[in-house]
């Protein structure tokens, strides 16, 4: 029975790495899977005040990637795009003044690893200067130190989405104490921060989820995410495989219960089932995306903001 742990965790406690495994290894269907579910789902409505958020996400590059992830589209040694592609700024202030009207909360300019920094703040400068004061501009790139960190901010970024992947190191090239240390620039320079559980796939144990759960609480997590792998064509990985959208709503939903972000929960893809387990964010995404073959991926897979609302609202959020 897992009556406990969900009591504790609805005092505000923090839940230990074995309370953690208890709710992940609930089983799916289950009776505590839906006790595990509704205490996920309380504590969103409740600390978030029901507040649903629409986030959106430019990617604004599509190009071979140095860091090689196994799971990426962009990947350089199998880049599966079926183009090369630099936005121009004017399409970049384009896209923002479209989400801009269509009301985004979250604003996100995802690179990819190699992408100049100098090129990609002069760009955020001025998306800054076009976006109203009370939306929130996230930076989503490679690696960078702490001077980078405060430079983000100064060019008006309010936070940045960064992640120590799953095996960060054999199914990428980059180290985690790489991450690491860019997860600790974050926080110096005083940038919000997004983080996500990510890319989950058939073949991680739940000890390796836990633990990336626990390091966004230790380093309180503004914005939480779980992410499962798309099984994109031409990638190496390809051949494990997916993890069903039940169990991914299972490991959302203890994710939002141990990770105890400050303001919202986010899934990817859209997966309108989770927002029965504390999920009460959604993102839209326009351009490249690594779970795509396509360059825009708003003809692909990405989901439009229109869409998103709408599902927040037939989840009964206040948007
Ligand atoms: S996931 Fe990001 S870092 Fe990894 S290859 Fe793709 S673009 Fe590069």
């Amino acid at each position: 029975m897992i009556k406990n742990i969900l009591i504790k965790a609805r005092q505000g406690q923090d839940l230990s790495k074995e309370d953690a495994l208890k709710l992940l290894n609930v089983k799916n269907g289950s009776e505590d899977f839906y006790e595990l579910l509704s205490a996920a789902n309380q504590l969103t409505r409740e600390e978030f005040d029901n507040k649903g958020y629409v986030f959106a996400q430019i990617g604004i590059n599509v190009e071979p990637c140095s860091v090689d992830c196994k799971f990426c589209s962009m990947g350089k040694s199998h880049f599966a795009m079926n183009e090369t592609k630099k936005k121009s700024i004017n399409e970049i202030l384009e896209e923002t003044n479209i989400l801009i009207q269509d009301g985004v909360d979250d604003l996100f300019l995802m690179t990819t690893a190699d992408y100049p920094v100098e090129d990609y703040l002069k760009i955020a400068r001025e998306v800054r200067n076009k976006i109203p004061d009370d939306v929130r501009l996230i930076a989503n790139i490679g690696d960078f130190d702490k001077d980078t960190a405060f430079e983000l901010k100064e060019a008006g970024f309010t936070g940045a989405y960064h992640i120590n992947r799953l095996r960060e190191g054999i199914d990428t090239t980059v180290k985690p104490e790489t991450r690491i240390k860019t997860l600790d620039a974050i926080k110096e320079a005083g940038l919000e921060f997004y983080y996500c559980v990510e890319p989950i796939g058939p073949e991680h144990d739940y000890e390796e989820m836990v633990e990336e759960m626990i390091r966004a609480r230790d380093y309180d997590v503004d914005v939480m995410a779980v992410m499962r792998r798309t099984p994109v064509k031409g990638t190496p990985l390809f051949d494990k495989g997916q993890i069903t959208a039940l169990e991914l709503t299972k490991i959302a939903a203890v994710t939002r219960i141990v990770s105890k972000p400050q303001r919202a929960m986010n899934v990817h893809e859209v997966i309108p089932m989770t927002l029965l387990a504390g999920v009460n964010l959604l993102c839209a995404e326009v351009g490249a995306n690594p779970r795509d073959t396509v360059s825009d991926t708003e003809t692909g897979r990405g989901c439009n903001v229109h869409l998103i609302r709408e599902l927040l609202i037939e989840a009964e959020y206040d948007v």
